[in-house]
Order: structure tokens, then sequence, then C-alpha cells
């Protein structure tokens, strides 16, 4: 594509990053057809060739974000299945991220947007206040039908419902109480703790650590890590995003110097995306550039670096698994077969569904910023699961098990909690009942 940059403007290297991602794209439109918003709404200004397009003018021009390109870079769902598509090697990711910071800095949203997205910047990254949040969205549970009713207040609305009817007890401090690794050892890791995981399903990180500690690799939470920003990232909100970031590369550079770290595990592949991503989001801030990329090198996906370490092979144990696979892990990371491979090995009988490249509609805060195209993502998603027959679906990601799981009675287990049931752990609380 050409683009008519001038010198002044290709002096901010931002935009001199863009330039070269825009001069990529052959405008060929491959892209569209894995597009979950094109498939879904048809509009190509919904389309990542559109999006492109609606970027390449804005910055351009040097124009300040109007309210097309807004409602069109909103409806975005960052699932990067473009990327996958793209022939060219358009870097769509880096692309967005840019605009939507631009959006962010040039466009004064209406006051309820502006409103119900400082709310989510302010409280999902932290688990107490997202705890607490939790709490009061079950009382206030029954009137999201109501506040469904308001358009503006939908968001609102989203949020109640989303709200699990159940709060599962206060998480671990596995800083104090991961236990030792067993003989002999095979590897020294930090996990990621998260912030909003630990508090919706705090079982996930508790199987990832009796795992790997029982295979004998040992787990530690650094000090001062926290969420990762990808949630604050996605909104735009860069420098919120860089503190997440930089805190964490602290956190996990004291780790290194003190102990050495073979992985940084992460089992929420959004998370894990974002993570991988901070030697890019921190390579102009010289005083972290390099203590970022050397995080970005060690983070794994808990599947990925598992995948490393030859578990036996186990029996087959007649349990039919359909596996989802999160954008972040498929899309963002290109981690595709090694869930499917361990769960195989481990004897489960892994089902995919049709489609499995769309997104579920989850994708961090879109299910409440964007709820009607998330609702029809999510039932297309369900029914494709559904249809495989399963007893149980597993996905790598906290955003998509939320999401099918509030479409379904099936239960929703994290990949992770099946593998440590079936190498001596617990059964998963939620097959207990099936
Ligand atoms: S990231 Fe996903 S929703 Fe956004 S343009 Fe690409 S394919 Fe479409
Ligand atoms: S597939 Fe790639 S090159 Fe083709 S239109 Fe989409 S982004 Fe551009």
């Amino acid at each position: 594509m050409q683009t008519n940059f001038t010198a002044e403007q290709l002096a901010d290297p931002h935009v001199a990053e863009a330039e070269q991602i825009l001069r990529k794209c052959v405008h060929c439109g491959f892209c569209t057809a894995t597009c979950p918003t094109y498939v879904t709404l048809g509009n190509e200004l919904d389309s990542p060739r559109g999006r492109i397009y609606l970027i390449k003018d804005m910055l351009e021009n040097g124009r300040p974000a109007d309210e097309q390109i807004v409602r069109h870079i909103d409806r975005c769902l960052s699932c990067l299945a473009c990327m996958t598509t793209c022939p060219s090697g358009v870097d769509y990711m880096h692309l967005v991220d840019h605009a939507r910071i631009h959006i962010e800095k040039t466009y004064r949203r209406p006051f309820m947007n502006r409103l119900t997205r400082g709310v989510l910047a302010m409280v999902l990254p932290y688990p107490a206040r997202f705890r607490f949040a939790l709490t009061l969205a079950r009382i206030g549970r029954p009137f999201a039908g109501l506040l469904n009713r308001v358009p503006q207040l939908k968001p609102f609305g989203a949020m109640l419902e989303l709200a699990p009817r159940a709060l599962p007890a206060k998480a671990t401090s596995f800083a104090a109480t991961a236990p030792a690794a067993s003989e002999p050892k095979r590897g020294r890791v930090a996990i990621l703790a998260g912030c909003a995981q630990p508090v919706l399903d705090p079982g996930i990180n508790e199987a990832t650590v009796r795992l790997l500690t029982r295979i004998g690799v040992e787990v530690v939470v650094p000090e001062g890590e926290g969420c990762c920003g990808a949630l604050v990232h996605h909104m735009g909100r860069e420098e919120q995003a860089l503190d997440f970031a930089r805190r964490n590369v602290d956190a996990w550079t004291r780790e290194i110097e003190r102990g050495g770290l073979d992985a940084i595990i992460i089992t929420a592949s959004g998370c894990g995306t974002t993570i991988k991503d901070y030697g890019h989001m921190l390579r102009l801030d010289p005083a972290y550039a390099e203590k970022a990329a050397r995080v970005s090198a060690l983070a794994k996906d808990v599947t990925e670096y598992l995948s490393t370490l030859e578990l036996p092979r186990l029996e087959a144990k007649g349990m039919v698994v359909a596996y989802h696979s999160a954008c972040s892990l498929q899309h963002g990371q290109r981690v595709t077969m090694a869930p499917k491979t361990l769960l195989a090995n481990a004897g489960f009988t892994v089902r995919e569904p049709a489609e499995g490249h769309l997104c579920c509609g989850s994708a961090g805060t879109y299910n409440i910023l964007q709820s009607e195209i998330s609702e029809k993502l999510k039932a297309r998603k369900v029914k494709n699961l559904a249809a495989t027959k399963p007893q149980v679906i597993a996905a790598g990601n906290i955003g998509c098990m939320t999401q099918i799981g509030s479409g379904t009675e099936l239960p929703v287990v994290h990949t992770v909690e099946l593998l440590d049931w079936a190498y001596g752990g617990e059964r998963p609380r939620k097959l207990a009942k099936s």
C-alpha cells in the first residue's frame, strides 16, 4: 500500500512503525474471510482491510479520531485472526494498538462510555477491587435486564450477567505456600499470579503449581508482580499499561538475578500475548528495553512449557474434551498443537469445533463494551463446541472460559486442570458434579 507521510510525521517512531506496517498491506482482502466482525456484520469497515484504510487515513492526515473510526476500531476484538490469515505478514496488532492510543489521546468519548471504561480500568486489574465488585454484582444481578434496555447502561447489564453466581474462596498466596519441587529437579519457573483470574478461578494456578512441582519444577511467585496490563493496553491507556509492564519486568528481573528462571509461566493466554510483547512495548525506554526483551523471551504459556518436559503417555480415559483454542493462544502466540497434544497424551479424546479460528467474543472487556456482537459470537462458538458432543470443554484463557461458561451447561475448565488431574492431581472442581 502506498503511503504519504511527511518526514516530520515519520520522525515520530510510533508513526514510522505504523507506516512500515501499512506499506505491507496489498489490499488482497484474504483477512476479511476470517475476521469475526466482518463475518458477523458484513461491513467492509468492520473488516481488517477496512480498519487499515481508516487508520491510514487518520494517521496520514494527522487527524484526531472521529466517531466513525472509533466505532469501527472499538468493534475490533484484537483477536488477531487476520494476522494468521494475512499472506503479506501485516502486523495488524501493533497497528491497531497504535490507533487505540491515538484515539485515547485525541477523541473525547460520550460521558457514559468514558465512565464505563474508567470503571473497568480502575477495577479489573486489581484483585481486591475486582472481588468486591463481583460481590456487588451478585446483589445487582436481578437488575441486569433493566439495565440492558437502556443503550448507555448496557455495559453494566453485561457486567452483571457475566459475574459468576458464586465466588470461589480467596486464592492461595503461592509465594508462601508453593510446595517444594519433587526430585530430581527439572527447572525453576515464575508463575504469573494475575489479577482477574485468581478471583474468578483460583483453581487454575493451584493446578499449575501442583502439576509443575509434582514433576520436579520449582515454582516461585516473585514479590511485586501484578496485572500484565493487557486490559488497559487494549483500551489505549498506554501509560497505565506501561506502568504495569515495568512493575512486572522489575519483579521478574529481581527473580532472574536471585535464582535464575527457565521460564515465566502464564496460564491466561490473553496475558501471555501481552507479556511476550513487553520487549516491543518498552523498546523505546532505555532503562527497560533490554530487561523487557529478556522477560518476553522467557514468557511461556503453561502448555508450551509443559510440552518441553516430555510427560509420559497415559491410557485412554474415555472422556471427550472439546478444545477451544483461545485467539490469544492460536493467533497471538501461535501455540496451537501443544495443548491438544498434551491432552491427547494424557488420555483424553480431543475434539475440535468447526470454525475454531473464530473468536468466542470474550476479548478482554469486549463482552462488556460490545455486548451485542459478543453475544452473537458466543452463541456461534457454543453451538460449534456442543456439536462435538463433549463431556467437558477445555480452554487456556479465563476470559474465554467465563464467556463460554455463561452460554452452556457443559463444564468449562482450563487445560492445565485436566492435565493436573490426569497426572495425579485433584479432579477439577467443575467436574466434581458430572
Ligand atoms: S483483530 Fe480480529 S476483529 Fe480485529 S480486524 Fe483482525 S480479525 Fe477482525
Ligand atoms: S490479508 Fe493482509 S495484505 Fe491482504 S488486505 Fe488483509 S491485511 Fe492487507
